[in-house]
């Protein structure tokens, strides 16, 4: 069993490592070279469209809250899934910035019943103990992924970045394709979609307007890269077009990094993985 410490718990992550400067507690710009040089494939030039609403229609006729922002170290997009009436949360990919993930979900006033990682490249994972110490509430990732997650400080040297690994959270359940994590009445579906690691899964969430949390798999108009540590482009296709492509149309794409999109588009007009 996993100590629990108090709501107060202060855990700084991204400690430097040399004073090479406070890259380490600064954002970065989610287009930055560092984002795209980990996350991402190559860009055609073509940005997506801006980010959409933040309050989605819920299939039971309750206010759901998505709400997306990007966080240190890289820029990548931590999301809050909340269940208005019922005041619970999923919090998925706390890359960093523990502190205001927490504060966050305070101001929303919604209790945080769940961690869930879209795959545990480094920058998804920096503020996840901070975000399990605050709220004790467990900690998800597909289990292909672990061998990434154990070895967080060999992700970090081999990227060439100046800060050591932070303070880990104990997982406390692998999530497989087709599980479904609950939280009040947030219900999100576990989609296995390897390529960009082999862990990595993204999150659909059905309702009025439906929305995938994609990770780094699929951006607006990219896709992710597949040269890092067990990636595999032609499995990355394969998760795209058969698994996300499945999903409809309208559905709004929340991407690990950069701005949201839709199934639609994606569809038409990616030129890694699109119709064209
Ligand atoms: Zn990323
Ligand atoms: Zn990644």
């Amino acid at each position: 069993m996993r100590r629990r410490i108090g709501r107060d718990a202060q855990h700084s992550e991204w400690g430097e490592r040399s004073d090479r400067g406070p890259l380490a507690s600064t954002g970065v710009a989610t287009d930055s070279p560092a984002t795209e040089a980990l996350c991402s494939g190559p860009r055609p030039g073509a940005r997506g469209p801006g980010p959409e609403g933040r309050r989605h229609g819920h299939a039971k006729g309750q206010g759901m809250i998505v709400e997306s922002f990007p966080v240190a170290p890289l820029g990548c997009n931590c999301v809050i899934l909340g269940d208005e009436e019922r005041g619970t949360a999923i919090v998925v990919d706390p890359g960093g910035e523990g502190p205001r993930i927490v504060a966050r979900l305070q101001e929303l006033g919604l209790q945080c019943e769940a961690i869930v990682h879209t795959h545990t490249h480094f920058d998804h994972i920096g503020a996840t103990k901070h975000v399990q110490e605050a709220t004790s509430a467990p900690t998800m990732i597909h289990e292909a992924d672990l061998f990434l997650y154990e070895g967080v400080q060999m992700q970090i040297d081999s990227f060439g970045a100046p800060f050591r690994a932070p303070e880990m959270a104990e997982i406390d359940r692998f999530l497989a394709h087709g599980d479904t994590v609950l939280a009040g009445g947030l219900e999100a579906d576990v989609v296995h979609t390897p390529g960009h690691s082999p862990g990595s899964i993204c999150l659909t969430i059905e309702g009025e307007r439906p929305v995938v949390l994609a990770g780094d798999t699929l951006f607006a108009r990219s896709v992710g890269r597949t040269d890092l540590w067990g990636g595999d482009t032609s499995q990355l296709v394969d998760s795209i077009r058969r698994k996300l492509f499945a999903l409809p149309d309208e559905t709004l794409v929340i991407c690990g990094h950069g701005p949201n999109t839709t199934i639609g588009e994606e569809r038409r007009l990616n030129p890694f993985v699109g119709e064209r």
